[in-house]
């Protein structure tokens, strides 16, 4: 058992060469490459299975740093911190514990698609997330930057030219392992540009990652290139808030954790956003310094969900567009305007930004950036994130070509074109399978190194498995962002039921979550089977179920007895009300909020999700249909399979 400990450099790792003949230490389980939202998910996941785990990151004092935006979650990245946390992992915890503005998106539409969301403390989160971090038990923390990977001969019984079992380090020291997990996110060959600027950067104040870059292409990975950006950072006293629409949080707060009944803070003491818009001045400013913005002009691919400012008045000329003004921390003198991504010359940004209403005499703190960095095409890795080409070794995170802190947390096609590869998809016709992030990296790579199967979910169990199967069945060739309509089973795969679907698979196949998070699973788990079988069993005459619903919301032809679980499917009607009708049945349900609200969520969709769950089962079937790793599908003969299909299935090489 090795101590969490850190302090600065605490442990200088003794100088190896790979052929030192002698006890090759140290040796870990588990090394875990960069400290960001993938690397802090998967080194900590890894060391809840029991394995001994490294986090070697360039620094400590950036481990929970958000690069961009001072949120979490939103419309399907709700989703996903959702079954992060029914995992057991860290991100939706620590939002719990240092959120400002706690607000559920998409209330107007059902629970099954409503996206949690918070602005975060970014100070607090970082301090919270090195507390948990550093205190982890197995895991040990360590600053340096690897160069390079350590391979040997592949073990027989496994595809994969080789193995990795080791990393080196930028002063040539080396460190050992069983299995290695990358998770560099923006920094292989990063380059962050304002106007025509350009510096080799992972990001602002950030060290690039040119060694390991190379190495992975040395070994033959297909390696592509994507680019994002981050928005200037604004002085909160050079704002004028008493002209803008001002949004409140919700009250009550809904956490983002099932292990917690409410956030840290009140909603009275959160802080509000703002609300402004862009104007024509705007789109003249952008329009006129185009020549001076080479960012925009690079036809490398950009969020197409989160587009700078110059690629919105581009795309979409002559319209407003919304602009958040969002708290960066309690007490942070920032705000981050959110829709105002840029890669302006700085001294342009100011001019810009002041011709918007509310910020006629705002101050440019931080200018926006963007930075261009190299992907690795996810159809490299198979849906437990190992890569196909070196065995051990696993990705996560934005490397994948993912953007978002919640796709990273969670995992982290055959694109005939795609530009921006640097090696087209032909050349890697031999590989076999795909790719996926953090947690579930983690978690495969410690099961690997117990000789234990693969921890996959499926897209019929969780939005990370819908995540991770598009990311390496289709590949991407722009940064792939999570919504709910990539998802097919939307009303299975509800925000609400996430630790029914994943905890109680986390605990017996994985071992990464604590005894009392499964019991508490357990116990939701048979209270919602008892309850909605109580409902079924309960009958109301007409009479007396006509009392609980306003008369406008029935049907008068409607006579006969009625089952409880059909009346909690009017609106109007929730636990409480039924509850009232029959105490000595009902009451005991309606103890727990949490219980209460899904028994009524149960309720509203359960004949859909009866049918749901029959073309869940046949995909199921299907899913469990195993391929032959070797079965050659351009000659395979008695099939009628077109010819596209045969060269996609024989570069994509399914598993299932
Ligand atoms: P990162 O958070 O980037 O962490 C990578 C870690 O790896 C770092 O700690 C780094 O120090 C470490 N590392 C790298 N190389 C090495 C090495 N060789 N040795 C040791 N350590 C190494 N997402 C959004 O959802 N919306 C946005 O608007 C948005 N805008 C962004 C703007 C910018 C400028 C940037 C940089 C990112 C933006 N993102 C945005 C993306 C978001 O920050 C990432 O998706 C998320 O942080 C990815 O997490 P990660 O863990 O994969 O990588």
């Amino acid at each position: 058992r090795v101590a969490a400990s850190f302090t600065k450099r605490q442990f200088p790792l003794p100088r190896l060469s790979s052929d030192s003949a002698g006890p090759r230490t140290p040796h870990f389980d588990v090394i875990v490459i960069g400290g960001g939202h993938a690397g802090t998910e998967a080194a900590t996941a890894a060391a809840r299975c029991g394995s001994r785990t490294l986090l070697l990151t360039h620094r400590v004092d950036t481990i929970g740093q958000m690069s961009c935006n001072p949120s979490f979650g939103g419309i399907g990245k709700g989703h996903l911190m959702r079954e992060v946390d029914a995992l057991d992992g860290l991100c939706s915890r620590i939002c719990d514990q240092s959120g400002v503005h706690y607000k559920v998106l998409n209330r107007c539409k059902g629970p099954a698609v409503w996206g949690l969301r918070a602005q975060i403390d970014r100070k607090l989160y970082k301090q919270n997330m090195q507390k948990e971090i550093l205190s982890t038990p197995l895991l040990t923390v360590q600053e340096g930057a690897v160069e390079d990977l350590i391979l040997t001969e592949p073990e027989p019984e496994h595809t994969g030219k080789c193995r990795v079992s080791g990393v080196v380090l930028v002063d040539g020291s080396t460190v050992y392992s069983e299995s290695v997990i990358l998770t560099t996110g923006t920094f292989l060959r990063g380059m962050i540009i304002i106007g025509l600027e350009m510096h080799p950067a992972g990001r602002l104040g950030d060290q690039p990652s040119i060694g390991l870059a190379q190495t992975l292409e040395k070994l033959g990975f297909v390696v592509g290139r994507l680019k994002t950006g981050t928005p200037p950072r604004i002085a909160k006293e050079s704002i004028n808030f008493s002209i803008l629409n001002k949004q409140t949080p919700d009250n009550p707060s809904l956490p983002f954790s099932f292990m917690n009944e409410t956030v840290w803070i009140k909603p009275e003491d959160q802080l509000p956003c703002y609300l402004t818009h862009t104007n024509p001045r705007v789109d003249e400013i952008v329009l006129k310094n185009l020549h001076l913005n080479s960012h925009v002009k690079e036809t490398i691919r950009g969020p197409r969900y989160c587009p700078s400012i110059e690629s919105k008045v581009l795309r979409f000329p002559n319209r407003q567009h919304q602009v958040w003004l969002e708290p960066e921390g309690m007490d942070s003198d920032l705000i981050y305007p959110q829709g105002l991504s840029m890669t302006l010359p700085a001294e342009l940004q100011e001019k810009m930004i002041t011709c918007i209403r509310g910020l006629e005499k705002a101050k440019v703190i931080q200018p926006g950036y963007g930075v261009q960095y190299d992907y690795l095409d996810p159809r490299q890795i198979t849906p437990s994130l190992e890569t196909h080409l070196v065995q051990r070794l696993f990705f996560a995170g934005q490397i994948n070509g993912t953007t978002g802190y919640e796709e990273a947390a969670a995992q982290t096609g055959f694109h005939s074109c795609c530009p921006s590869w640097s090696v087209m998809p032909s050349q890697v016709a031999g590989i076999t399978g795909m790719c996926h992030h953090g947690v579930i990296a983690g978690i495969n790579a410690s099961l690997r190194v117990n000789r234990k199967p693969p921890f996959v979910i499926s897209r019929t169990e969780g939005y990370i498995g819908v995540l991770i199967d598009d990311l390496t069945t289709l590949g991407t060739s722009e940064p792939y962002r999570m919504f709910t309509s990539r998802v097919e089973f939307r009303l299975s795969l509800r925000p609400d039921n996430a630790d029914s679907r994943l905890t109680l698979r986390g605990y017996k196949e994985a071992g990464c979550v604590s005894q009392q998070r499964y019991e508490r699973a357990c116990w939701m788990k048979s209270s919602l089977e008892e309850g909605i079988s109580v409902l079924k069993s309960i009958e109301f005459s007409s009479s007396k179920w006509k009392n609980l619903i306003p008369e406008a919301s029935i049907s008068t032809s409607r006579s006969l007895p009625v089952r409880a679980l059909d009346v909690l499917k009017y609106e109007e009607v929730d636990m409480d009300s039924l509850a009232k009708a029959v105490p000595e049945l009902l009451r005991k349900y309606t103890k727990s909020r949490e219980l209460a609200k899904r028994l009524k969520i149960e309720a509203t969709y359960e004949s859909v999700l009866f049918h749901q769950l029959q073309e869940i089962k046949e995909v199921q079937r299907d899913e469990a249909l195993q391929l032959p790793k070797d079965l050659d599908y351009l000659t395979v003969r008695d099939v009628s399979l077109s010819h596209e299909v045969r060269e996609k299935l024989h570069f994509s090489r399914p598993q299932t």
